[in-house]
């Protein structure tokens, strides 16, 4: 019998976001909107997503000593994630510092702060929340030494999860351990380096990458919908057609979806279709954590 459902182990930060006309050149100033500070990162957008969708959830983190920390925090908990794995302290909070123009354009500065003090020590220190969990699901947010470590504290029977964003070539022992690895275009693209060269199409992508050694293998495709591959074929995925606001977050809401159905014993494609409803769902409202949708909200769109 497992506590969670989902144990998230990632990046949480602020994201510090301020409106502008345009963006300043090297030595300028420009005057921006007010500042707005949002809870974010791909880790805690997940154990949000997560919870919101009624999902058992943990989250293992690290973020700082600071307001940003206790937002953080603030934030998961009234999500009903369980945050007795967020570690507090060494350094400040991750920040992410976005400016947005008007046609909604973004340029954003990360500053990784805690996450990047994310250790293998602190991920063994935390067995008993393995343990616990039926699925791990992680992002590339935080070292990847880190991220290996996550990949040997699995305990027998669970399932790994792993979105690699931001995107960057993997260890085999990592390839190996995805039950899926998820990824967008960008990231498939960067995973596979010169052999995505071959092909523009992404259910080849999908086949290139589960010959890297993932048990499966999904590729979302925004408004498109998505891929799923393993050794039983590849399948598309429809995409559920809705009035897009913001995207922000939708990959995080569809990783933390189908992670939690797998676990509940969902075949591949089933679990993919109703992350597909809730990435769709999260499209439909500005934002990314408050975007999340409830069950309910996902039964009815
Ligand atoms: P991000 O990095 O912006 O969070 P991503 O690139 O990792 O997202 P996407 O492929 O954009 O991930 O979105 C994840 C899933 O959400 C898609 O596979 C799809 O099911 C759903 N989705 C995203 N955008 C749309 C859209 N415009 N309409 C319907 N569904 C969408």
């Amino acid at each position: 019998m497992y506590d969670y459902d989902l144990l998230v182990v990632g990046s949480a930060n602020a994201d510090l976001v301020i409106g502008v006309e345009r963006r300043p050149g090297a030595g300028e100033t420009v005057l921006g909107s007010d500042l707005a500070v949002h809870p974010g990162g791909k880790g805690a957008n997940q154990a949000v997503a997560a919870a919101r969708l009624g999902a058992r959830t943990a989250l293992l983190a690290r973020v700082g000593d600071d307001g940003h920390g206790r937002l953080l925090l603030d934030s998961q908990r009234a999500a009903g994630v369980d945050t007795v794995g967020v570690l507090v302290g060494g350094a400040p909070t991750g920040v992410a510092l976005i400016t947005v123009d008007p046609s909604g354009d973004n340029s954003i500065v990360v500053s990784p702060g805690a996450n990047g003090r994310l250790t293998p020590q602190d991920v063994r220190t935390a067995a008993s929340l393995f343990h616990a969990s039926r699925v791990v699901s992680t992002q590339l947010e935080i070292p990847l030494e880190t991220v290996v470590e996550v990949v040997r504290n699995l305990a027998p029977g669970s399932r790994f999860v792993l979105n690699p964003s931001p995107p960057r070539p993997l260890p085999a022992e990592v390839l190996t351990a995805c039950d899926p690895l998820i990824v967008n275009e960008h990231e498939a693209k960067v995973v596979l380096g010169d052999a995505a060269g071959v092909s523009d199409e992404p259910e080849d992508w999908a086949r290139l990458l589960l010959a890297k050694g993932p048990r499966s293998v999904v590729v979302t495709l925004g408004g498109e919908g998505a891929l799923v591959a393993s050794a039983d074929g590849v399948a598309r995925v429809p995409s559920v057609t809705v009035h897009a606001v913001d995207t922000t977050g939708a990959g995080d809401a569809f990783t933390a979806a189908l992670a939690w159905r797998l676990g509940a014993g969902e075949p591949l494609a089933e679990a993919a279709a109703y992350a597909a409803r809730v990435g769709a769902a999260a499209v439909t409202k500005e934002g990314a954590q408050v975007s999340f949708p409830t069950a309910a909200e996902v039964a009815g769109l």
